[in-house]
């Protein structure tokens, strides 16, 4: 199947703001929209993002003042990028505080709440800020220290660059992004699905995996499948794709189809995997999309299953090829 969807269905993609790629390379540039009255600030700590309740929930932004004592001791902040209505948005990691020190300042502004909790209670638009946040505070408390010497690294570029401190090293170190492929192989009026064993009882989901260096993506479908689940792969149609920031991958959505029917499951990444019709899966999708974590569904009828929330794109792909 060969169609193609607009990937601002996938939660976490479409983001409103402009990241200003090409300005933010100018230090006084990125110097004067930090200290723009309208700037403001999303505190991150512990990765938790700092949420506001009042009128639904959203991103609790709030002046520079309110973080200053952070930045004093050297919190790293990150340019979002430029909210075209309401000026430049920073995140910045409070992470430093004590437990204690944590909530009360913050307080009157919301509370901190995981992103992945977040992702369907606030806007897309949010949801996709709360992303590119998330990634980047994580990129730069994992990389304080350069890969190639040792040497301490310094933020620049807005928070886009870590450079080594070292004058005779000088390294950049970028953001990384780490491509995953997740694809539904399908045969004729049958596509395969498989569970891992922490997956809630019954939930069934697209095959995943990691690209590996010197892998094209459909290389990594191909083989994937293969090693997941001894299905030999044809074809492979991109689907969408989806940043998914734990920490930094993003989900490439592909359809596949399969050349063989024989499954062999690798007994490791899986613990089983089957061929369904396209019946059983509606029914999976509809019962999926009434909880979007699913703690609380307790399972399908004796033959039905349960597939991923739609904030996953393995429930975006098995949509499209039910509705196809
Ligand atoms: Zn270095």
């Amino acid at each position: 199947m060969r169609n193609s969807a607009p990937f601002e269905d996938n939660v976490f993609a479409g983001s409103p703001l402009d990241r200003a790629g090409h300005v933010r390379r100018d230090a006084e540039w990125v110097k004067a929209r930090f200290e723009d009255p309208s700037a403001r600030f999303l505190p991150l700590w512990h990765l938790k993002t700092l949420t506001k309740e009042e009128g639904g929930a959203g991103l609790a932004w709030l002046p520079r003042g309110d973080v200053a004592d952070d930045m004093q001791n050297g919190a790293q902040t990150v340019l979002l990028g430029l909210d075209q209505a309401h000026g430049p948005r920073f995140a910045v990691d409070v992470s430093a505080r004590s437990p204690e020190d944590a909530d009360p300042p913050f307080a009157a502004a919301g509370a901190f709440h995981e992103v992945r909790a977040l992702a369907m209670r606030v806007s897309r638009a949010d949801a996709a800020i709360l992303a590119q946040a998330r990634s980047m505070i994580d990129w730069h408390a994992r990389h304080k220290f350069c890969a190639k010497c040792g040497q301490p690294t310094q933020a620049t570029e807005g928070g886009y660059v870590r450079r080594c401190s070292a004058e005779a090293c000088g390294a950049q170190h970028f953001p990384r992004t780490d491509p995953v492929v997740i694809m539904l192989v399908t045969k004729d009026d049958l596509c395969l699905a498989g569970r891992q064993k922490f997956f809630p009882k019954g939930m069934y989901s697209a095959l995943a995996g990691f690209i590996e260096p010197g892998e094209a993506i459909e290389e990594a479908v191909r083989r994937e499948v293969m090693e997941e689940a001894g299905i030999e792969v044809g074809p492979v149609y991109y689907h969408s794709s989806q940043p998914w920031p734990y920490p930094s991958s993003l989900m490439i959505g592909c359809h596949a189809e399969a050349l063989t029917t024989e499954i062999t499951i690798d007994g490791m990444e899986i613990e089983d995997a089957r061929w369904f019709g396209r019946p059983l899966m509606r029914e999976a999708l509809a019962l999926s999309g009434k909880d979007p974590f699913l703690n609380k569904v307790a399972g399908a009828g004796p033959d039905g299953i349960l597939v991923p929330a739609p904030m996953a794109i393995a429930h975006q792909l098995i949509k499209a090829w039910v509705e196809s």
